[in-house]
């Protein structure tokens, strides 16, 4: 009998379907379409599809299901729907949850594209969308009033690694029958307790993590299955956002390896953050996992990501990134290799100056997701790009 699975064999076996010759590496099937053995069957299967029937890979496909599946399992979620990006499942999971005339409250430290999402595109539906300070819970208090539909926050956010109480949020967005949507990306699906801790909709960017490796964009949306296999997927299948199968595949196997990946690149973000905590060159060293983070008890694991600000600003933070040499400057995070990132001209340049001040995105801020080289030649790439700053 099938015993309820930890996540690190979750990781290795959630999700499996064999073919009929047994193969022990999940298959990839790239199809679009399924060959039904009757015109009865077909017309059965749009009524009904059976958990191992597929109609149409923007639907659903074998290999797809497979990723869903173990995802699932992994983030302890009843079910999940594969999405073509993260975006993608962000988009997603608040157009399936929230309609005309309907109050969304959501925490203003915000990745650029979901911003978007809740400034611009839902409110030329009719959606009011209030933005707080998501480390305030008066201020959670005061905008969920009755009548918010849904409430939406990054767990952590991107850059500037603030820790939302999702609990606690949770407590009083279900209080006013609301439902909690979290982008879910920094915890990973490893140190993730979001659904224990009352997220409704758990989002992931799986181009992140997942993925780890930089190849494909991919995401998920995780739930109870009847929001899941419902509004969601009813949204997702005819709007188009499916994940191809391929990327799907890469992202199923991506799982087997999350877990030893995202805790190498954690225990490395934790000695980065320990050896550059009190350099002369940087005003501010943010990482959860430091004891001194105001939210360090919310995520004492931490994360792969932490930030750095420079005390000379733009031009020292240009300097020092200019000066890595493994470092590589990009705007993916998660990834093997390690990647420094200067938000306020990149991620976030789109932000009004006034809104970057307010979400702590200054001139001298860097972004560093950890990857999975050595960290004594991290560290060393780091300070000898910070000397003589
Ligand atoms: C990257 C990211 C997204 C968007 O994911 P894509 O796969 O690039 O569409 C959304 N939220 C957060 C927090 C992210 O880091």
């Amino acid at each position: 009998m099938k015993r309820t699975w930890s996540k690190r064999t979750a990781a290795v076996h959630g999700g499996a379907r064999r073919s009929q010759y047994g193969e022990l590496s999940e298959a990839l099937f790239l199809t679009q379409g399924f060959d039904y053995p009757s015109a009865g069957a077909a017309e059965a299967r749009f009524i009904e599809a059976g958990p191992d029937e597929f109609i149409y890979a923007r639907y659903g496909n074998p290999t797809v299901a497979m990723f869903e599946d173990r995802l699932a399992a992994i983030e302890g979620a009843e079910a999940a729907f594969a999405a073509a990006s993260g975006m993608a499942a962000v988009n997603g999971a608040l157009m399936a949850s929230v309609k005309s005339g309907e109050r969304v409250v959501a925490a203003r430290a915000l990745f650029g594209s979901c911003l978007y999402i809740l400034e611009e595109i839902l409110p030329r539906f009719g959606v009011e969308v209030a933005f707080v300070d998501g480390t305030d819970l008066d201020q959670w208090r005061a905008a969920v009033t009755p009548g918010t539909r849904a409430v939406f926050f990054e767990t952590v956010s991107n850059p500037t690694l603030e820790v939302i109480d999702t609990a606690a949020v949770a407590e009083i967005a279900h209080a006013a029958g609301a439902t909690v949507i979290v982008d879910n990306v920094f915890a990973t699906p490893v140190f993730s307790r979001a659904v224990e801790q009352g997220a409704d909709l758990v989002v992931y960017s799986t181009t992140k993590h997942v993925d780890g490796q930089g190849r494909c964009l991919g995401g998920a949306i995780l739930g109870p299955r009847d929001v899941v296999r419902g509004p969601v997927e009813t949204y997702m299948k005819h709007t188009g956002g499916a994940i191809s199968p391929f990327n799907a595949w890469v992202m199923l196997k991506g799982l087997e390896t999350l877990d030893l990946r995202v805790r190498a690149q954690a225990a490395s973000a934790r000695a980065i953050a320990e050896a550059l905590a009190g350099d002369g060159h940087l005003a501010r060293v943010i990482y959860p996992g430091l004891p001194g983070h105001p939210q360090h008890a919310l995520f004492p694991e931490g994360g792969t990501v932490l930030s750095v600000e420079l005390a000379g600003g733009k031009d020292a933070a240009f300097a020092m990134l200019d000066r890595l040499d493994i470092w590589k400057i990009s705007n993916n995070l998660g990834d093997a290799k390690s990647i420094a990132t200067h938000p306020a001209t990149t991620t976030h340049q789109r932000l009004s100056d006034a809104r970057k001040a307010e979400l702590g995105i200054g001139p001298g801020l860097v972004r560093l997701s950890v990857g999975l080289e050595d960290p004594d030649d991290l560290i060393a790439d780091l300070k000898s790009a910070l000397t003589g700053l």
